[in-house]
């Protein structure tokens, strides 16, 4: 369990010094079971972190979207680092943007959070229909107690947690260079369930699920622009010369979107269901990325984000082989 006072004392130290350009963690939001994002550029906006069971954003997403150059005519690339907050699925999305060479390992501070899961806004927003501003959350004992308007109440995790924490295996970060915790006990198996009734199905059955799912999608681009491992710099899909994929919303087109994306992650999405907490529509795209994940690891034993020394999926080569899937 993270002890929050002196996650606070680290960040405070971290922004402190001289090395580190600022930190980003979590903060209150401002309306019903929301945290947001918050950046802390100096030793007092640190009194405004929180880590709790709100705290769903997957951080790792700035590390990569911020930084971006090129620096503006006449001003010189802050090259200090930059500090992070993060959850074990968090860290993954680090691990890996490490070992993709995203970015350098001296470049940013990792400060774990072992975490025992994130709530569902979905699902806490329809059990809590009436809710208030200002909602706070903590862990209880297998249990997520809420502040609410009305006084306080206590759940069952099972309840509000989200999909990907009740099968949680990695909690607790796999990368930190500070942390202010003891490890949580792994909870979590995972056997891929939520992929079975789809496996279940003929291609054509298959084909129908996706056809009526794709159509829904309004092209938004928030599963894309919130994936941590979503951040070549020259995206398939905006590309216009060539143009893989139109603007145009049709099935044909949004087909193309979603294919491209599942195979661009295949071996290299971390699982931290941040591409289906933001789909204002309801896509199930877990269920796409997990179907890869599954048969990535079943096929190669291999998940992405567990090692910074690990060679990245694609770029390994086993010299014996059978390859007899080449005719
Ligand atoms: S998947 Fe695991 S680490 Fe990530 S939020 Fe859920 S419980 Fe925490
Ligand atoms: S977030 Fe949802 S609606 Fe938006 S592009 Fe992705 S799948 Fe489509
Ligand atoms: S595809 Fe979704 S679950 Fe996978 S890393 Fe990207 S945002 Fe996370």
């Amino acid at each position: 369990m993270v002890d929050v006072a002196k996650l606070k004392e680290i960040a405070r130290e971290t922004v402190s010094r001289d090395d580190v350009k600022y930190l980003i963690g979590w903060r209150q939001g401002t309306f019903g079971f929301r945290a947001a994002p918050h950046f802390v550029n100096k030793p007092e906006d640190v009194d405004q972190l929180i880590f709790s069971p709100l705290c769903s954003h997957n951080l790792a997403t700035y590390l990569t979207g911020v930084e971006k150059l090129p620096v503006p005519r006449g001003q010189e690339a802050d090259s200090r680092k930059v500090a992070l907050m993060v959850k074990g699925c968090d860290s993954r999305a680090v691990v890996l943007q490490l070992v993709e060479q995203g970015y350098g390992r001296d470049s940013v501070v990792v400060i774990g959070c072992p975490c025992q899961g994130v709530v569902d806004q979905k699902k806490v927003e329809a059990k809590y229909p009436d809710m208030g501003e200002n909602i706070t959350a903590e862990w209880g004992e297998k249990t997520i107690i809420f502040n609410l308007p009305s006084g306080k109440t206590e759940v069952p995790r099972e309840e509000v947690l989200a999909g990907k924490c009740l099968t949680c295996r990695y909690p607790n970060p796999l990368l930190a260079d500070a942390g202010a915790w003891e490890e949580v006990a792994v909870w979590g198996s995972d056997d891929y369930a939520d992929v079975q009734d789809l496996e279940a199905g003929n291609p054509q059955e298959r084909r129908a699920f996706w056809e009526d799912k794709f159509a829904s999608c309004i092209r938004c681009y928030a599963c894309r622009n919130v994936c941590p491992m979503c951040y070549c710099e020259d995206c398939i899909l905006d590309r216009l010369n060539p143009q893989w994929i139109t603007r145009a919303v049709n099935p044909t087109e949004n087909t193309a979107f979603h294919l491209s994306r599942a195979f661009h992650l295949a071996g290299r999405c971390i699982e931290c269901g941040e591409c289906e907490r933001v789909c204002p529509v309801d896509i199930p795209l877990m269920k796409l990325n997990r179907k890869l994940t599954k048969e990535v690891r079943e096929n190669y034993d291999y998940e992405p984000g567990l090692d910074p020394e690990a060679k990245p999926l694609q770029a390994s080569y086993r010299p014996n082989d059978k390859e007899d899937f080449i005719l």
